[in-house]
């Protein structure tokens, strides 16, 4: 297992494509604008060697039998799926913002239990290259990228209909030793600062888009992939002063790429699915339930920094004993805590898939997500609302260390008597860093949008079992009934009516 610098090194074996604000990056390792993002996704290797946080950062694998870092782990019981999320809201407490290093590790667990799933229909050898792939992974301590989001052009048009074929990533060509792909994928979080990447299937498809269904392994640098960095509110922040970034440690949210695969060669010893279009949605409703599950983890240890700042900023303001901020305050742990109880539950939930591996329940880690689109926006508006306008009115730091003018901030900005202006300057930003930015719309889009996960909980929450329930309470006979006046089952009448 590699320590955080150690994976800060390896960063420097790596040579991929990256552009930031219109200029090539020449090492990522050594750019301040990914400084954050990368002491954020080292903190997933560090704490792997804490002697306290073992159990959690770390597992034995179930291929080699050696202690590897749980991001790399399959899951092979409950237990893991509750450890996982237990580990999410760890990190999540210690960066205070995303470590970036789920999205590979769900991906893995995906494309394991899936591509034994089409081994089993077509007898192809997915999963056992899919293991060897795993090994490699487990044995080096890499970081994966997990590439879904297609950038998906018209979304009224399913892969094989847009104007542009390449709006979905594709196979463009098929070679005796592997397959040339092509397309673009959005969104990538901690693309620029990962060793690999895992790719697949965005969306259901159907026989038409077999060239879509495509899911495979490419380094980081693979010739022709091209990462574009995307901008993030107040980014720049980070080339200078380290107050007015909030966190400057550990940065804004994520840190993703707009990941482009021109004619990208992948040999098929890394290809896990070519062409088998019907288990496409399985291997995005599998991945999907695993990143769900996190979002109470990792966003409830981010909720709990976030906690703490109000309550400082409360504290320092001289308002912490007004029973209105009490009660907001206790609204905010409420929230949070509604969100990790679903992580849990979801996790405990869980079961075991024909591939051996562990995954949670799909309904409960939409349900988990879906509060997540929702809480983190309340939560955050009471932070705002109890630290006051100075999250967005505070001096920069050069001002407040200027000769001339800082002593003026100095006095004129202190809250109660014993607290230095700096303390409370300092938690202002951090406020601002955590709930003005990036953050908000990363809990509504990350691991997919509200409505995705409406459409899971409406096809999981089993509707028509609770009709039937409603039935027999009220005493409805529906069969006799409907057969006598309608002539067929209410079952089958409101088939037909709902079409
Ligand atoms: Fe991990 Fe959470 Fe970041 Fe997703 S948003 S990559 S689950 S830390
Ligand atoms: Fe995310």
């Amino acid at each position: 297992m590699m320590t955080g610098s150690e994976y800060i090194e390896s960063l420097r074996n790596y040579k991929p494509l990256v552009y930031f604000m219109g200029k090539e990056i020449e090492s990522v390792a050594d750019s301040p604008i990914f400084r954050p993002h990368i002491h954020a996704a080292a903190m997933t290797y560090e704490l792997a060697h804490d002697p306290r946080y073992e159990d959690l950062m770390t597992a034995i694998s179930h291929l080699t039998g050696e202690k590897i870092n749980r991001f790399t782990h399959i899951h092979q019981s409950v237990e893991d799926l509750v450890k996982k999320v237990r580990m999410m809201r760890l990190l999540g407490q210690k960066t205070g913002t995303c470590f970036q290093r789920c999205v590979g590790f769900d991906a893995l667990n995906a494309v394991y239990i899936t591509t034994y799933d089409i081994d089993k229909k077509y007898s192809t050898d997915y999963h056992e290259r899919f293991k060897k792939y795993l090994r490699f992974v487990q044995k080096n301590d890499l970081m994966c990228v997990g590439a879904m989001t297609d950038v998906k052009g018209d979304r009224s048009f399913r892969p094989h209909q847009q104007s542009d074929p390449d709006l979905y990533v594709h196979i463009v060509k098929e070679k005796e030793d592997g397959i040339i792909v092509r397309g673009a994928k959005a969104h990538m979080t901690g693309a620029v600062n990962s060793h690999e990447v895992l790719v697949m299937p965005t969306r259901a498809m159907g026989a038409e888009d077999k060239a879509y269904a495509v899911s495979f392994a490419v380094p980081i640098d693979a010739e022709g992939l091209v990462n574009i960095f995307v901008r993030q509110t107040n980014d720049l922040r980070r080339l200078d002063g380290d107050i007015d970034c909030g966190n400057a440690k550990y940065g804004i949210v994520g840190g993703e790429t707009l990941m482009v695969f021109k004619d990208v060669f992948v040999p098929w010893e890394r290809v896990f699915m070519c062409g088998e279009y019907e288990f496409a949605e399985q291997l995005v409703e599998v991945f999907a339930t695993f990143h769900r599950q996190n979002y109470g983890g990792c966003k409830v240890g981010v909720a709990d920094v976030l906690i703490g700042a109000t309550a400082n900023i409360a504290d320092y303001n001289g308002v912490a004993k007004a029973s209105h901020i009490v009660d907001k305050i206790t609204e905010m742990i409420h929230m949070a805590e509604t969100c990790w109880c679903c992580s849990l539950a979801c996790s405990y939930e869980g079961y075991k898939t024909p591939s051996g591996a562990y995954m949670p329940s799909p309904l409960l880690a939409n349900v988990t997500k879906l509060n997540v689109t929702r809480f983190p926006y309340e939560w955050s508006r009471l932070a705002q609302d109890i630290a006051g306008g100075l999250v967005i009115t505070t001096p920069s730091e050069k001002d407040y260390r200027n000769s001339k003018i800082g002593d003026l901030i100095e006095k004129y900005l202190k809250g109660i008597a014993n607290i230095p202006t700096e303390h409370r300057i300092r938690m202002f930003r951090l406020i601002e860093n955590m709930s003005v930015g990036a953050q908000l719309p990363e809990s509504m889009h990350g691991a997919g949008s509200p409505q995705a996960q409406k459409i899971m909980i409406w096809r999981r929450g089993n509707i028509e079992m609770k009709r039937e329930l409603a039935k027999i309470i009220a005493g409805i006979k529906e069969d006799e009934h409907f057969r006598r006046i309608v002539g067929k089952t209410e079952k089958e009448y409101f088939k037909e009516v709902k079409g």
